[in-house]
């Protein structure tokens, strides 16, 4: 563990109670945590590092929400890039059926590289789905390679084409052997205290892919060991009409009737939440891992985050897979969204900053980690710096908002839990060429 001052920032976006931005402030961090926050004549440390933020916007680090990360080998394929949901994802399912152990560890590290580039420090991964042996500490071995905070969900489909389903037999597991393997996995990699690095979450893939059955026994599974629940929910047109062809109701009586809901559990999408189902989510205190960039790109539709969010809904951003959103840029999903909610509601509805605490603090939220969100003192030392001295922010009259509107896109440095994770642009514990060098072999397997 180091010790690192962070020195005289042009702007701290601090994301705490009242918001306050800082100017001209540096943030002084000591094994991981935060310890101070102040003008830098009057701090008086010995740091090991010093990085000087003159001229540089600083804010928490971004956390991600949803993401397939096995979906990096599958970006841009061209038999799916045509398709709403359900067609998209016939088409790729023959082609992950061909991964295997190494290829969910090249994915992920790619993956993860993008993630923390981009300003994340947290990410969530929805793994659902794991052929020839693959499995879920695969993906956990290339987040602690690349330094980043890391919640793995263990996903699952059990029910294939045969029974109903959408996904073809071969990429189903018995529910038994799902249960056991979710039991395992939060066995030898669950960490629950304050400050974790990683944490698994239980995550049955869909409506249209796993039973009722599994639903309920997950929860109590998960509830059991007291970690957190997540799926997809209500994202597309088709999506709701299988859940009232199947089972009767809408999706939010489905997630309810299952003990879906609660503080402890997150959907992703969400797009086709009604009036009702938002009340039901903000009075349970459900979450919500909003998809831009994916919902835009599958045709699936504008989520109501607007009146989530004025309802009380936790919200937070999701990058979603890279063969639905090509590209894991958390900071371009909160610019999405910013976006979409004003084509929808109106050019007022939703500010710069707005989605800046939504992929900050709003994703905090959404994952229970009151440890992480903003710069506090006594918070954990995730924290990302961006440049606003280049081409693509010149000329920019408010720094914080320059985030969302014009850039820059990648940050230049990022810390984890007071480590750095990217310095000067470049990442600190991988070479970018070698992983897309292995990456690149990787698909050619998996095309082969
Ligand atoms: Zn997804």
């Amino acid at each position: 563990m180091s010790n690192i001052l962070i020195k005289n920032a042009k702007v701290i976006a601090t994301m705490d109670n009242d918001l306050r931005e800082l100017n001209n402030n540096s943030i002084y961090s000591e094994n991981g945590i935060i310890v101070e926050i102040g003008k830098c004549d009057n701090l008086n440390y010995q740091p090991d590092q010093i990085i000087d933020a003159t001229d540089m916007v600083v804010i928490p680090g971004l956390i991600n929400t949803h993401h397939h990360l096995f979906q990096n080998l599958t970006r841009c394929y061209p038999r799916a890039q045509n398709e709403s949901l359900f067609g998209w994802l016939t088409n790729l399912y023959p082609v992950w059926n061909n991964i295997v152990p190494r290829d969910i560890y090249i994915s992920a590290l790619i993956g993860l590289s993008e993630m923390v580039i981009s300003g994340c420090t947290t990410s969530s991964d929805h793994l659902y789905l794991f052929p020839n042996g693959s499995k879920l500490e695969d993906e956990i071995e290339a987040a602690k390679k690349v330094g980043c905070r890391f919640h793995a969900t263990r996903g699952s489909m059990s029910i294939g084409v045969s029974k109903g389903g959408l996904p073809p037999d071969s990429l189903v597991e018995n529910e038994e052997a799902i249960l056991k393997d979710c039991q395992r996995v939060i066995e030898d990699f669950n960490d629950n205290s304050e400050f974790s690095m990683l944490r698994i979450a239980l995550a049955p893939c869909s409506p249209f892919s796993v039973s009722q059955n599994l639903m309920r026994e997950t929860a109590i599974l998960a509830r059991e060991y007291s970690v957190g629940m997540h799926t997809h929910l209500a994202e597309n047109k088709e999506d709701i009409e299988y859940t009232q062809k199947h089972f009767g109701m809408r999706p939010g009586e489905y997630v309810e009737q299952l003990g879906w809901i609660g503080n402890d559990v997150w959907h992703a999408h969400c797009v086709k939440l009604d009036a009702t189902e938002i009340d039901l989510f903000a009075r349970t205190k459900t979450g919500v891992a909003h998809c831009p960039c994916s919902n835009c790109r599958l045709g699936s539709g504008i989520a109501p985050i607007r009146q989530m969010r004025d309802s009380g809904v936790k919200v937070g951003l999701g990058v979603d897979g890279s063969a639905s959103s090509d590209s894991g840029h958390l900071l371009s999903e909160a610019r999405q969204m910013f976006l979409l909610q004003r084509v929808q509601n109106g050019a007022n509805s939703m500010r710069a900053r707005e989605a800046l605490e939504i992929a900050t603090l709003g994703g905090a939220s959404v994952l229970n980690r009151t440890d992480l969100g903003s710069i506090e003192v006594g918070k954990r030392a995730d924290i990302a710096i961006w440049d606003i001295t280049g081409l693509v922010a010149a000329g920019a009259w408010d720094p914080v908002a320059s985030l969302v509107l014009n850039g820059p896109f990648n940050v230049r440095d990022l810390l984890v839990d007071g480590q750095p994770v990217v310095a000067e642009g470049r990442l600190v514990n991988e070479e970018e060429a070698m992983i897309v060098e292995r990456v690149n072999a990787r698909v050619k397997r998996v095309m082969s």
